[in-house]
């Protein structure tokens, strides 16, 4: 059934599209799908390459077939949560390493995502600590992404008039629920209705099963009023009849072999989710190695003209020109690119004359967890649990109808339990031979383990801005960070410890392990907020249709326009706020309003 091997129309650099897309992830593909559905002339550029994705993912390949079962070859090397912790960017300065990759190649199988993140060698940045991680290649992130796909509420749009803090968003709840439903439909979810206002259900496609030590602790947290749901996965479970570059989940198990990833394409990633039917519509023309550096204007009317790229390959430059520029070259690029577009009509960069491009940026904090062991399932046969997409997510359930004393706005959990093809346990239970064996087996579907995801609130004093002398491989400033949890994350971080404890003990599931400790900043990868949207254009760079206040032509449709965090993953949420602002920007393009 796969892929389009070069169906992208002829790239014309002469010509004048309706619009030129930055990015190809999860906003600059949907702004690809939805503009090209439309019948819009579109050129989408994307700096990474167009890679065979699934000769790197091979999802199902068995350990013993790959050279150094899975490892990176020795000249590479991956940061490790501990440098992150002691060391300041950039991480890669001075390294022996040929190659220095982010966190998430430190691990199982990390020979297989190597191509897909960026070599912090090339990408340096500075300022404060950072775990950054980036992905060059066609689909960005979406490529590895670990799926869980939520939705915020009016909890999380509404938020300031909540409890006073920060801006509301200019939009509510009602205003992207049929978008949220469109993505559903359009790139499928799997998930139980659970009828929260805190979580909104989705259109869901069937749900994965929740293990039996899944099951016993969701029935103890209903008694609290909390609610545990199996993983909603950006997944297809029952297959996309409209799309023949995706297959349905077969269950194979492989998500978490790796860094992440499906070969088959059952798990939403850009590429066969979004790009390649943009590509059939005949619409979009796609240029791969491209980096663009700056957002061109034309000096009469101040709107967006198009963009300067450089071939990564070649180093030359180039330009495209457009009706329309949409950024979606992820939160902080996005940033760095209007920063980049200094002209003497916008000396501050395009869309900054607030002064907001780079500010409030925000994201989710990590660490706190537990980790415990259901002492009913030892012993108990063995169950195929890692045949899923994703385990279970354990909904926000502080600052809902009560207030805590010590933080504002919540936290969800994200856990896992059951029998893996691998038992984890194999590698701290002591002794050997065949007792060995069975005290791992009887053990190995016992343990269950939850992590935190909190709200980082946003801050007008965290920010980045571009570096006054280092610049990346192609001589493109970089950025620098000016970045820091504050006491709210921290106060609500001691609560997340406290609340797991809490919860794994009512619900008679033994504790073997409490994490207190919050991961540098940067390690959720979930990067929100720097050119956050609101109606003043004071304080804000984007209307409600991710459209600059200063230039009407030029949209942000990644996760820079998010005015606040919320605990909910951002990807759909990206998606649903960028097909909204496509079909606006559809119809403006068409009545000539741009
Ligand atoms: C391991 C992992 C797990 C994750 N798990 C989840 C999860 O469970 N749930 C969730 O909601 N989110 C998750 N995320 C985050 C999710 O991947 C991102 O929210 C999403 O991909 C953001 O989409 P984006 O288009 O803004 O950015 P990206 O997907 O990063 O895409 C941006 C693209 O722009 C390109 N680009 C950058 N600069 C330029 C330039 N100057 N010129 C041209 N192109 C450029 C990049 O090469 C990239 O392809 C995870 C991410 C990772 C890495
Ligand atoms: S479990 Fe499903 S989504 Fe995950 S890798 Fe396998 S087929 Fe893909």
């Amino acid at each position: 059934m796969f892929l389009p091997a070069e169906k992208s129309g002829e790239v014309d650099l002469k010509k004048t599209y309706d619009a030129v897309i930055v990015g190809s992830g999860a906003a600059g593909g949907m702004a690809a799908h939805v503009l090209t559905s439309h019948g819009m002339q579109v050129l989408l550029l994307e700096a990474g390459k167009k890679l065979n994705i699934n000769k790197e993912l091979r999802s199902m390949e068995w350990p013993y077939d790959h050279p150094r079962r899975g490892d990176m070859p020795p000249d590479c090397h991956a940061l490790s949560g501990r440098e992150y912790a002691i060391r300041n960017p950039p991480y890669a300065q001075g390294s022996p390493y040929k190659h220095v990759y982010s966190y998430v190649e430190d691990g199982n199988g990390s020979d297989y995502a190597k191509d897909i993140v960026v070599d912090e060698k090339d990408h340096p940045f500075t300022g404060t600590r950072y775990a950054w991680v980036r992905a060059r290649c066609l689909g960005g992130k979406t490529n590895i992404w670990g799926r869980l796909a939520l939705r915020l509420s009016d909890y999380d749009f509404k938020a300031a008039s909540h409890d006073g803090y920060g801006e509301d968003w200019p939009i509510s709840y009602a205003d992207l629920a049929p978008y949220y439903d469109k993505v559903d439909l359009y790139l499928g979810i799997s998930g139980h209705k659970e009828n929260l206002p805190h979580l909104p259900d989705g259109l869901f496609q069937r749900a994965t099963r929740l293990t039996p030590a899944e099951v016993q602790l969701r029935a103890s947290l209903a008694r609290m009023g909390r609610v545990l749901t199996p993983y909603r996965a950006g997944v297809t479970t029952d297959g996309l009849k409209h799309n023949k570059y995706r297959s349905r989940c077969y269950g194979r198990g492989a998500c978490d072999r790796r860094v992440g990833g499906c070969d088959i394409h059952a798990a939403f990633d850009s590429p066969t989710g979004l790009i390649f039917p943009a590509l059939d519509t005949g619409n979009l023309a796609l240029r791969t190695n491209a980096t663009v550096f700056e957002v061109t204007v034309d000096k009469n009317t101040g709107k967006a003209s198009g963009v300067s790229f450089i071939d990564t390959d070649t180093g030359k430059t180039y330009a495209a020109k457009g009706r329309s520029v949409l950024l979606g070259a992820s939160t902080l690029e996005s940033a760095r690119l209007l920063l980049l577009s200094k002209s003497t009509l916008y000396p501050n960069g395009m869309a900054n004359s607030s002064g907001h491009v780079g500010h409030n940026f925000c994201e989710h904090f990590m660490g706190p967890g537990v980790y415990g062991l259901v002492k009913d399932r030892v012993g108990k046969p063995r169950t195929l649990d890692d045949g899923r997409p994703g385990s279970f997510y354990l909904a926000r359930f502080r600052n809902l109808s009560d207030r805590h004393s010590k933080f504002i706005r919540g936290y969800g959990f994200e856990g896992d339990s059951g029998t893996k093809m691998f038992p984890d346990n194999a590698y701290g239970t002591p002794g050997f031979g065949a007792a060995y064996k069975k005290h791992v087996r009887d053990y190995a579907g016992a343990f269950i383990g939850m992590g935190g995801f909190g709200e980082v609130l946003p801050r007008y004093e965290n920010y980045v801005d571009l570096d006054p002398s280092v610049k990346d491989r192609w001589g493109v400033p970089v950025l620098r960070f000016h970045y820091r949890f504050g006491d709210n994350e921290k106060k609500m971080a001691a609560d997340m410890a406290d609340s797991a404890r809490e919860m794994f003990e009512a619900a008679s599931i033994e504790v073997l392990a409490v994490n207190r400790e919050i991961l540098t900043e940067g390690y959720s990868i979930h990067e929100l907020g720097t050119s956050r949207m609101g109606t003043d254009p004071k304080t804000s760079v984007v209307n409600q249709f991710q459209q600059c206040h200063d230039v009407k032509n030029l949209l942000v449709v990644d996760g820079s326009t998010h005015v606040s965090a919320s605990c909910q993953n951002p990807t759909w949420t990206i998606m649903a706020l960028c097909w909204r602002s496509c079909d606006r920007l559809a119809d403006e393009l068409k009545k000539g309003n741009v």
